[in-house]
């Protein structure tokens, strides 16, 4: 670009034809390459301003996106916090109706083998009816049929026994004794046991429900943190193509309506997690526009 035409007097060479067409194809010369350099500066700037462009609204839109993220991430912990209030009602519910067994106690009467000898009837020794127990009269288990036992205690005035109601020829002698023994049985139940059921099938329905959603929360919330890795790439890009954009300005919007949305989260780790975040993006923001200022002082 160190040109002739004017670094040297044009008398000099003005009518020299060897030395006009040579001042001539130099100044051409220059002329092209002053052309070229613009055209590159216009490509340059318009490449710049587009990847600028680009670069700002893909930042915008992860930031949206991240946006979104955090709001589903407190709509997922709502479902849990919701499944987990069931779980606890379910559970209460499980304990109040999980006794539903009773305990009884039941007197069953049993004759047994006795040292001593008493008064049966023939017909209601099934009913575990001894008609006089430790039986006065002589033993004598060979009077079935007679009116033996028409002495027994047992018999009344009208000569039918007071214990089974029969006469004294169906009566007899044995060495037994009436014992009652008490037993005691598990009885269920039906109604408070179906209720346990219910709720036992709930509890478990609400117990799968927060696994699931706490899964959910989970891949969510890995999903957000790489979005913010992808952000924090993509204004380092940024601030190396251009360095005159101002983060501060143009992701101010942005960023406040992230912290709106955090805000609503109210699980306290969910809530820090998100502000932590968006602390590191306000950081950036102000490092990359004071970057800027720096190159400008
Ligand atoms: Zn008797
Ligand atoms: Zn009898
Ligand atoms: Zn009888």
């Amino acid at each position: 670009m160190d040109n002739q035409a004017f670094c040297t007097n044009p008398q000099i060479w003005k009518n020299d034809e060897d030395e006009r067409p040579n001042v001539q194809f130099n100044w051409d010369k220059s002329a092209r390459t002053i052309d070229n350099l613009l055209m590159s500066i216009t490509e340059l700037s318009s490449i710049s301003t587009q990847a600028f462009k680009n670069y700002g609204d893909k930042i915008k839109s992860e930031i949206t996106k991240v946006t979104r993220d955090i709001a589903n991430i407190q709509r997922v912990q709502d479902s849990i916090d919701a499944a987990q209030k069931a779980l606890q009602k379910t559970g209460n519910q499980k304990n109040n109706f999980a006794n539903y067994t009773k305990t009884e106690t039941i007197k069953l009467k049993k004759i047994v083998n006795a040292s001593y000898h008493s008064t049966l009837c023939i017909f209601h020794l099934k009913d575990s009816i001894v008609c006089h127990d430790n039986c006065g009269l002589e033993f004598n288990n060979t009077s079935s049929g007679t009116s033996y036992f028409s002495g027994c205690f047992c018999m009344g005035s009208d000569g039918i026994c007071n214990q089974c109601g029969c006469g004294p020829s169906s009566h007899v002698h044995d060495k037994v004794k009436l014992v009652e023994q008490t037993q005691t049985i598990n009885k269920v139940l039906e109604d408070i046991k179906a209720q346990y059921d219910d709720a036992n099938q709930q509890h478990q329905k609400y117990s799968n429900d927060v696994t699931s959603y706490q899964s959910s929360l989970s891949t969510l919330q890995t999903a957000a943190n790489a979005k913010y890795g992808h952000i924090h790439k993509l204004c380092h890009d940024l601030s190396k193509i251009c360095s005159r954009f101002n983060f501060v300005d143009e992701l101010h919007t942005h960023i406040e309506s992230m912290k709106q949305d955090s805000r609503m989260i109210q699980n306290i780790n969910l809530r820090k997690n998100a502000e932590l975040e968006i602390q590191r993006l306000e950081k950036l923001a102000n490092d990359l526009s004071s970057k800027r200022g720096r190159n400008y002082s």
